[in-house]
């Protein structure tokens, strides 16, 4: 039986594939302009050769910020969960995971099983992501892959003090011209990501084991910068992009075989160039009460029962496309509904991102 997991993220969709219990195909290409395209494409390279198609897959899990366009993925999971799982896979022992994407960095903390405990995310500045040092490296007329091993050969790193995208880059800019090397600049800049990542993974506590998953840590000087910030040597994948897709093929696999969801915090809305907007439900928390179904004036959750016969919420199909139209915010409408799904919600278990 063939289990599918899908990341179609900012800059890369990736899929794994899982035949039973092993890994038996992987696959990542860019990402194109319409999700549902990108992930058909991804998904029939990582089969090619295979003699098997997507009508094969015994169930399907999408992920990443394009999930809710993957037309034959059977359910959604918000990358968080996706890169917990996948981390717990290769590295059961690990407590925190830095997950450095194309367009967010996120600091994960998980328990043994990995279960995510807490995470934060910084998704609202470039700093630090892959989008970030795509653009430096193009100032400094470099490669992307070779700009982690140009920051190891510095000898004197230039201090930066913003990984602002806009005021980075005028720095980089003015240090070229001054004739900084560009290895120095590099090196400045990679310390100032490295900096800025440990102060993210402090908000969510630093415990061993560390890992990093997502493209960026393929980058060596990188990822020796964040060893020496954070102390510890990180556990790196095979391949830590394919982790977050490694997760949703792992999903898929238990929710064939019936496996009760656990804890598991499902987003549901979108992201891209006009913003982004998620509600997210954390269903090891959610009851099933259903006072948000009833309190909301957006009519978006229903409803429905899990694998294990429990009514948890979710966010009808319908409305994750035009989330932030359909709800004004859940301080906006406290003020005018009187209550909202997280004044009703007594565990906590919803969200909103925004
Ligand atoms: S109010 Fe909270 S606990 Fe009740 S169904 Fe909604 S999300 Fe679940
Ligand atoms: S904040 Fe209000 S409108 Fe938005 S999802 Fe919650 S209850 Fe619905």
């Amino acid at each position: 039986m063939l289990f599918g997991g899908i990341d179609i993220g900012s800059r890369a969709a990736k899929v794994v594939v899982m035949e039973d219990d092993q890994v038996s195909a992987t696959a990542i290409i860019d990402t194109g302009p319409e999700s549902a395209k990108t992930a058909r494409k991804a998904m029939e390279t990582a089969l090619e050769g295979t003699g098997r198609s997507i009508s094969d897959l015994g169930h399907t899990v999408a992920t990443g910020y394009g999930r809710v366009l993957v037309p034959f993925a059977n359910e959604n999971i918000s990358e968080i969960s996706c890169h917990a799982k996948g981390i717990n896979w290769h590295f059961p022992t690990a407590k925190t995971i830095l997950d450095m994407g194309g367009q967010d960095c996120k600091a994960i903390s998980v328990n043994g099983g990995g279960r995510v405990e807490n995470f934060i995310m910084n998704d609202k500045c470039a700093g630090g992501t892959g989008r970030f040092l795509e653009m430096i490296a193009d100032v400094l007329n470099t490669p992307l892959e070779e700009i982690g091993d140009l920051a190891l050969a510095s000898r004197g790193p230039i201090l930066f003090n913003t990984v602002c995208a806009v005021f980075a880059r005028t720095e980089a800019i003015k240090h070229l011209r001054k004739g900084v090397k560009k290895a120095d600049i590099m090196a400045g800049l990679h310390e100032a990501i490295a900096v800025r990542s440990v102060n993210l993974l402090k908000r969510v506590s630093i415990r061993k084991d560390f890992a990093i998953s997502g493209g960026i840590a393929k980058n060596a000087g990188m990822v020796r910068k964040l060893a020496e910030k954070v102390g510890l040597e990180p556990l790196l994948a095979d391949d830590p992009q394919l982790v977050g897709a490694l997760g949703a093929a792992l999903f898929a696999r238990e929710r064939h075989r019936g496996a009760r969801p656990g804890g598991m915090k499902i987003q549901y809305g979108y992201s891209d160039g006009t913003g982004e907007y998620f509600v997210t439900v954390d269903t090891a928390l959610c009851t099933g009460c259903g006072e948000c179904v009833e309190v909301c004036p957006a009519d978006i959750f229903r409803l429905e029962p899990n694998d294990a016969g429990e009514d948890k919420a979710v966010v009808k199909a319908e409305t994750r496309k035009k989330l932030a139209v359909l709800c004004p915010g859940a301080d906006a409408c406290l003020a005018s509904n009187g209550a909202n799904c997280h004044s009703v919600c007594e565990p906590g278990a919803v969200e909103h991102t925004w």
